[in-house]
């Protein structure tokens, strides 16, 4: 569907284009016969009579054997109205003197077309397209007029003759020409309903390169396909991302801004404002252009890709200087400009004045060629009064314009009120000013190309030469063929013209590339004036400096192209940065920020962060890491946090240095009771406190705080395997033993029989103690043979990975149940027996203890679950808590005795058991029951009871004997 509107598109636009031909050439086939100048007796050496103003010179004929025709830009498009503007001096006077010159080469070389000589006929299209085309039928003129006589009868019936003026005149065997493409779409469509092949030297219109509307068409110049391709390459190289674009609307600038955001569109480079502009209107849209600029912003579109026809540019500079107020004071912020080939760097117009602020810096492509030598002798060399200067009827214009000066004066001026008019003749060329045209060489290899080809034609269409006719050939003026006399374009340009091979004046091999188009190869250059740059660089001669080249190497078999760009990094300058200027829309994203791309336009975005813990996916995307893996520094992956960074209590840090600390403190304290015990062992305080449960409760102890430094290690399947087995056992030690102790108390205290209370003996406590213990330690075991120790990772923030045991912190918790009921029983058991005051009142020390012990433990716990995100604290805490049990414990339980035996040792020495023992217990008891009272020692009761058995029989013993001293009397049962 798409195809055919573009097919219907296509025919249109082609039916329309012919039948505007043939409109123009009814209109002026009348005109056309009547040409106003007639230089139908020029001669090589003859000279062309100029047309004084206001008539301008339209064109040039030398004549020759084998005419070619020439379509030059002699002058600009005019604004007022007229068919021309003023001389171009670079694009329309140096090509039409390339063409003059490459004839005199080929003229010279006597052999070549067999001694026949090219003439030419210059046209001046005055770089508009419909006068082009209307000066163009002179190339026609012999077709659309038949000069056959045969065709004609006089009205007297005599034979009609053919005016020798008519006679001379032929059709042209090709044509060089146009410059801009919009007048070679012009004359191709002309030229081609008259099958006359045509070579340009400058037009690189893609459509050009069709050759199913352009069947005649050639040139030596690239298409601008490949221009675009150049120009997206100077943008990527520099990082150019957002541009404007102002193109000229023609064919030119259209197909050239067309093949540019087709290209930009292909490498992700966005136009932020397309300008296309008349010469009539573009002050307002460069107005925009400019104000999209936003100078007082750091980025923005700086970049303006200019696709527009020469004429332009010195308009666009001026008007880009006076909106910017662009002076020599630098300002803060310029355009810069990325031209195509259009921009004439010889013309002058383009840095006068302000123009050269607006233009600094411009990167500028031309088309890769070489200086002519040889021309720009020859062209130095034409000076007013050499027969070469009088074959130019332009040249008298162009002298007339530069120097302001006129022709034919006589020597000494008559007129002397006002100025003396100068005398054209005294104005010779000046060679170090001269600069030739950038396309010379493309002119001179299209004149060639013609020339070889017409040579191939003759060699292979006419008959060879008779050996008369060669030896005559000096002597007589050569013949031509009849194949040569009416030369059919259509093979002319098929089988000859663009197969041409041929060495060109620069020593160059020379063959047109597919589809009859130049070899696609740039030169890129810079604007930058000479008083800017650094003494001595190279190219001093010059404001534009080379700054590299683009060649196009061929298309890939995956249908992309391949090319080349070098930038020469030494030769560039951007305001004395050496960064490049940003043409941006928006600054790239931090690390961490994923782009959101503003109106689905790839260039502009906002920023916005990505979680901490998500990485990029491209640009635009941010994606969660796995648990327990966390975004690399770049942010394009995430790396195995466990590999890196994983945590486990350390020692060196306080979590660990003050458990730590308390633990071996308390550690040392038990050991001291310990000794102590060991030293002071047969002393009733030691003895009467039960010596193997105290042990028990001391070992248990020195376990407890000996948990802290298994919880502080780091974990493996050993250290798990202790932790969960160790603090359980430590406890159920420590608890058990106590409940032991309370609970014989309790049982004692509390007998309601005549019968001594069972297993009151240290045997049955040690052994029950045991037994409580190890039902601890079975369940810990039992624990272990189902879910056996190892270790683990987890996660405690997303950020953390800690390697802990494989049974979570909770499991462990219900590990200490058991704990916790033997805490709770003991608990009950010292409040209880809270008043007793046995063995110093040691129940209600056990009862501090236990009361302590919930408080901790209670607080432990919810401290426990509040900080489950930090490991650290929580291990700390546990390990505090533990020590803070066992310190509890040693402090209530063994700190009393300890200070008996240390500071009263008075009070630890046995006293005579006995009645006074009996009786101070029971006063100091004061709940001294009748009947308790009235026991005697021998019966056992429940005082006697607390004693050991052989303290016991002791106290039997000695109950004759008399009572020794002892203040501490009522404490020891
Ligand atoms: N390449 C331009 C065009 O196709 C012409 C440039 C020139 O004449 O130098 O219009």
């Amino acid at each position: 569907m798409r195809k055919n509107n573009q097919v219907n598109k296509y025919c249109q636009r082609h039916m329309f284009s012919v039948l505007a031909i043939a409109t123009q050439i009814l209109a002026n086939v009348n005109a056309a016969t009547t040409p106003a100048p007639d230089f139908s007796n020029d001669t090589l050496t003859t000279p062309v009579t100029p047309i004084n103003a206001p008539q301008k010179l339209t064109y040039i004929r030398i004549p020759g054997d084998i005419i070619i025709g020439g379509v030059f830009p002699v002058h600009s498009k005019s604004s007022n109205g007229d068919d021309c503007g003023e001389i171009a001096e670079t694009r329309g006077v140096h090509r039409v003197e390339a063409m003059l010159y490459a004839l005199d080469m080929i003229n010279a070389q006597k052999d070549f077309l067999r001694g026949l000589k090219l003439g030419a006929l210059i046209l001046d299209s005055c770089s508009n397209p419909a006068f082009a085309l209307n000066q163009s039928l002179e190339f026609v003129r012999d077709m659309i007029g038949s000069s056959d006589a045969k065709d004609y009868t006089c009205s007297d019936g005599k034979t009609p003759q053919i005016s020798a003026k008519h006679r001379d005149k032929k059709s042209v065997a090709a044509v060089v020409g146009g410059s801009y493409s919009s007048v070679s779409v012009q004359l191709a469509n002309l030229l081609r309903l008259f099958r006359i092949a045509q070579v340009s030297p400058a037009s690189t219109n893609a459509d050009l390169s069709d050759k199913s509307r352009f069947e005649y068409f050639a040139r030596t110049v690239p298409s601008d396909n490949y221009q675009a391709m150049a120009m997206v390459s100077i943008a990527k190289k520099f990082n150019w991302t957002y541009v404007s674009l102002v193109f000229s609307a023609d064919e030119y600038g259209e197909l050239g801004a067309d093949a540019f955001k087709q290209e930009a569109r292909k490498h992700e480079i966005c136009i932020a404002i397309e300008a296309r502009i008349t010469l009539k209107d573009f002050g307002d849209k460069i107005d925009a252009v400019v104000d999209k600029l936003q100078p007082d912003k750091e980025y923005g579109a700086r970049v303006v890709v200019l696709f527009v026809g020469t004429e332009y540019i010195p308009i666009i500079l001026s008007q880009t200087a006076t909106r910017m107020k662009l002076s020599n004071v630098q300002s803060k912020k310029k355009i810069i400009w990325l031209a195509s080939e259009s921009w004439d760097r010889n013309n002058e117009k383009y840095t006068a004045g302000d123009n050269r602020w607006a233009a600094e810096n411009a990167i500028v492509l031309m088309l890769a060629s070489q200086k002519v030598p040889p021309f720009e002798e020859y062209f130095k060399s034409l000076n007013p009064g050499t027969p070469k200067f009088k074959r130019n009827g332009w040249l008298r214009e162009l002298w007339q314009v530069k120097h302001g000066c006129q022709f034919d004066l006589p020597e000494k001026p008559f007129a002397s009120d006002g100025e003396t008019p100068k005398r054209c003749e005294e104005f010779v060329q000046i060679p170090e000013e001269f600069k030739a045209d950038d396309k010379v060489q493309f002119v001179i290899d299209a004149v060639y190309a013609i020339a070889h080809g017409l040579e191939k034609m003759r060699s292979e269409l006419c008959p060879p030469d008779e050996m008369d006719k060669w030896f005559s050939r000096n002597s007589a003026p050569p013949t031509q063929c009849q194949a040569m006399q009416t030369i059919d374009g259509r093979v002319f340009y098929r089988d000859y013209l663009t197969k041409v091979k041929f060495k060109n004046i620069v020593g160059r091999d020379f063959e047109f590339k597919k589809n009859g188009d130049g070899p696609g190869s740039y030169t890129i250059l810079t604007y930058r004036p000479r008083d800017k740059r650094k003494r001595g660089s190279a190219d001093n001669n010059s404001d534009y400096v080379e700054i590299g080249n683009w060649t196009y190497k061929g298309e890939n078999p995956d249908g992309t192209h391949n090319y080349e760009i070098k930038i020469y990094d030494d030769k560039l300058f951007w305001n004395n940065s050496s960064k490049p200027p940003l043409s941006v829309c928006s600054l790239p994203c931090e690390r961490g920020y994923k782009k959101q791309l503003i109106k689905d336009e790839q260039c502009c975005w906002a920023c916005s962060k990505c979680d901490d813990n998500e990485f990029l996916v491209g640009e635009t995307h941010c994606e969660k890491c796995a648990l327990g893996w966390w975004p690399n520094k770049t942010r394009t992956g995430c790396y195995d946090i466990a590999k890196k960074d994983l945590q486990h209590m350390e020692w060196s840090s306080w979590n660990s240095i003050i458990p730590t600390i308390l633990a071996v403190i308390g550690i040392c304290a038990t050991l001291f009771v310990i000794v102590v015990y060991v030293m002071y062992n047969e002393t009733p305080v030691v003895k009467a406190s039960g010596r193997e449960l105290s042990y028990v409760l001391l070992i248990a102890m020195v376990m407890c705080y000996t948990m802290t430094f298994i919880l502080l290690s780091k974990p493996t399947a050993t250290i798990c395997a202790i932790k969960r087995t160790g603090i359980g056992f430590a406890f159920s030690c420590l608890y058990s033993a106590m409940f032991v102790k309370t609970n014989r108390i309790y049982r004692i205290f509390n007998n309601k029989t005549a019968q001594r209370p069972r297993y009151i003996s240290p045997i049955s406590q040690v052994v029950m103690t045991s037994m409580l213990a190890g039902l601890q330690l079975f369940g810990s075991f039992v624990w272990l043979i189902i879910v056996p120790p190892a270790t683990r990772h987890s996660y405690p923030t997303i950020r953390q990975v800690v390697l802990t045991c494989n049974v979570p912190d909770h499991h462990f918790l219900y590990s200490l149940a058991y704990d916790g009921v033997l805490i709770v029983l003991c608990t009950v058991y010292a409040v209880k027996t809270r008043k007793v005051p046995e063995n110093f009142n040691e129940t209600k020390f056990i009862g501090f203890s236990m009361y302590t012990t919930c408080v901790v433990w209670l607080s432990w716990i919810f401290f426990f679950f509040g900080t489950t995100s930090n490991f650290q604290i929580q291990t700390a805490s546990l390990c505090v808590s533990i020590s803070m049990s066992a310190n509890v414990a040693l402090v209530c339980i063994f700190s009393p005795k300890l200070w008996i035996i240390l500071f009263e040792k008075h009070k630890n020495v046995r006293k005579q058991e006995g009645e006074s023992m009996l009786n101070k217990s029971s006063r100091s008891l004061g709940n001294c029951s009748t009947r308790l009272c009235a026991n005697s020692i021998d019966e056992p009761n429940q005082y006697t009871a607390l004693l050991s058995d052989s303290t016991r029989r002791r106290a039997s013993r000695k109950t004759s004997q008399p009572t020794s001293t002892s203040s501490a009397q009522d404490t020891f049962l």
